[in-house]
């Protein structure tokens, strides 16, 4: 192949039109709600990590799933789908920070503790969707389940009638206000921190603790401040607050709306023309919003470009290398997550898809 650096954005989009239409049915792409407007524009289905995964695992009829998405997402898609799909994250270096903050070997460790120093106690290890698919397999594999950001509070719920205590892995942000959301108290949460002995955690505070928060976060998210929300409601009196549940619990606790990607649009989309909003999420997909939506008004909550810099490392020429190599009877960049813990894994991703 030629060298993609010699080409201008407009070839390079004018080849990925052709590489998909010379692919045709065989190829579907994936397009999560934060990705730059190059790539969304090519998406066939986008959406929320939700349902992103519900849409891979089903389309049985495509050959192959390019996911522009970050690299947990793509192992989801790929434990979801079947043996004979090809799952393809154009950039392998597209991870997410927070899914890297809760180790296997960490996971394995709190779980071993949390069970053995609590024997006869009922405990239930969930997963937020964005973790490796070895974290997912623990968990299915204990009887958990995944959630997302838009069925957190149905998973959360299920998992409180299922056990006295919780273990909610990665991130605690999310973990904090969902459970608090479904009523839990602040004071029966505790934070494993995986970088302490025994998580920091001394046998009476776990003792008391009906939720058991993993000390991960998101980068993007925890960029939200409350002062960005008093700034908004002082210069614009009738301004509304959309944020996402990875934000901080302060910000969360101020916000008009608290939802999933998915959710924080359908919600700015279904209010009326001249709605104002500023929004705690990731800034490709406010500003594509704010340009939809010219009648109402529309800032992300901090002034400074709040940008999910993992997944902004796919590029249209990673893009259109991969329908390219595909085109011409070569995969490139195949996720394919390990045969020996896939079950498991698929086992807390099918309870999460039926805990709706
Ligand atoms: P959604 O599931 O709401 O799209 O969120 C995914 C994510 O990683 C947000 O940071
Ligand atoms: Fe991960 Fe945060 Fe990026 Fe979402 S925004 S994919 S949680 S790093």
């Amino acid at each position: 192949m030629e060298q993609g650096t010699a080409l201008t954005p407009g070839d390079i989009l004018l080849r990925i039109k052709a590489a998909k239409e010379t692919l045709g049915g065989r190829v579907m792409v994936l397009g999560h709600h934060y990705q730059r407007d190059e790539i969304y524009r090519f998406a066939d289905h986008t959406g929320d990590s939700f349902g992103l995964a519900k849409a891979a695992g089903a389309n049985p009829d495509v050959s192959y799933i390019v996911f522009c998405g970050v690299h947990f997402m793509a192992e989801s898609a790929d434990i979801l789908t079947r043996d004979d799909q090809t799952v393809i994250l154009p950039d392998l270096e597209a991870g997410c920070t927070m899914a890297d903050m809760a180790v296997i070997e960490d996971v394995e460790e709190a779980w071993e503790i949390l069970t053995e120093t609590q024997p006869g106690r009922k405990i239930l290890p969930i997963t937020y969707v964005n973790s490796s698919a070895e974290v997912k397999a623990l968990v299915g594999a204990n009887d958990g389940s995944a959630c997302t950001s838009s069925n957190a509070s149905t998973v959360l719920t299920w998992a409180r009638q299922q056990a006295e205590q919780v273990l909610f892995i990665p991130d605690q942000h999310l973990g904090r206000n969902l459970f608090h959301a479904v009523g839990v108290p602040l004071d029966k949460m505790v934070i494993w921190d995986p970088n302490e002995p025994e998580g920091g955690l001394t046998a009476k505070q776990l003792k008391g603790a009906e939720v058991v928060l993993w000390k991960g976060h998101c980068s993007v998210h925890q960029q939200f401040t409350v002062q960005q929300i008093e700034y908004w409601r002082s210069e614009y009196p009738k301004i509304q607050i959309a944020a996402h549940p990875e934000c901080a619990f302060e910000v969360t606790q101020q916000a008009d709306y608290t939802g999933s990607t998915e959710g924080i649009k359908r919600m700015i989309r279904d209010s009326p023309p001249g709605s104002q909003w500023a929004v705690g999420t990731e800034h490709h997909m406010v500003n594509r919003l704010a340009a939809e939506l010219p009648d109402h008004f529309i800032v992300t909550l901090t002034p400074f470009a709040c940008q999910c810099s993992t997944m902004y490392r796919i590029d249209p020429l990673d893009l259109m290398r991969v329908l390219e190599g595909l085109a011409e009877g070569r995969v490139i960049n195949q996720v394919q997550v390990d045969e020996r813990i896939k079950p498991m894994a698929r086992r807390s991703l099918e309870r999460m898809l039926e805990l709706v």
